[in-house]
């Protein structure tokens, strides 16, 4: 758990709320939270949904697994430390993409409940966030894909590394994976195709009041 380093620091409200600037820009964002096993098929529906929502004109955002440690995450591993610091940071930044009025799509493993409860916590309690005003959704969707099935789709090889032994700490194999106790959706790829897995998407979208059908 990260602690408050700096002192006297104020937060700086600005001049808008939340509500103004969403208003102004006729969008409303969200954090839509896929989570599931290596392999289950996270950022294949992410991407699919990302394509649909930006066609439409949505304002709309993917953060991906793999990318983002490339880059804002490029210090961190896979120990139980730093996939939490891994996780907050994303859970951080979905955020302020909300914020903006943006669809923020995450697609990480993420496989400890008390980090994803920690990001839900972030959006949800929000009130004095950057531009004032009440939460925003977190929508947390399982994409729940037996393991049996990641592993015999094993795009990149990941789970016969761990099989054999070379690469350690790998979820579901020699490291725990937590499923939601109460995801806002449940995905089952092996019986949906893709299409049908954005087309549930899209309806928890609007029945959040996200976007219109
Ligand atoms: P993750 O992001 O969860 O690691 P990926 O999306 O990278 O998973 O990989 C999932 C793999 O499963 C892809 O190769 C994708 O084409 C395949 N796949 C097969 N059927 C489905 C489905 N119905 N939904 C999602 N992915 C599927």
């Amino acid at each position: 758990m990260s602690v408050q380093k700096a002192t006297n620091i104020h937060w700086h409200a600005g001049n808008i709320t939340r509500e103004e600037r969403w208003a102004a820009l006729k969008a409303r964002g969200c954090t839509m939270w896929f989570t599931g096993l290596s392999a289950s098929g996270k950022s294949t529906i992410a991407s699919a949904l990302e394509q649909h929502l930006v066609s439409r004109g949505v304002h709309c955002y993917r953060l991906d697994g793999d990318n983002i440690r490339f880059g804002l995450n490029k210090n961190l591993g896979f120990s139980a430390e730093d996939r939490a610091e891994n996780i907050r940071r994303i859970g951080e930044v979905a955020k302020l993409f909300a914020d903006s009025g943006c669809v923020a799509l995450t697609s990480f493993i993420s496989p400890y409940r008390k980090d994803r409860d920690l990001c839900r916590e972030l959006h949800e309690k929000d009130k004095a966030g950057a531009s004032g005003g009440g939460g925003m959704p977190f929508l947390e969707v399982f994409v729940d894909t037996p393991i049996e099935v990641c592993e015999l789709r094993d795009p990149k090889g990941l789970y016969k590394k761990a099989r054999a032994g070379e690469l350690k700490g790998f979820t579901g194999i020699d490291d725990p994976y937590e499923a939601p106790l109460k995801p806002e959706l449940v995905l089952k790829p092996e019986r949906m195709s893709v299409e049908e897995s954005v087309v549930a998407c899209l309806d928890l979208l609007a029945a959040r009041g996200v976007i219109t059908r």
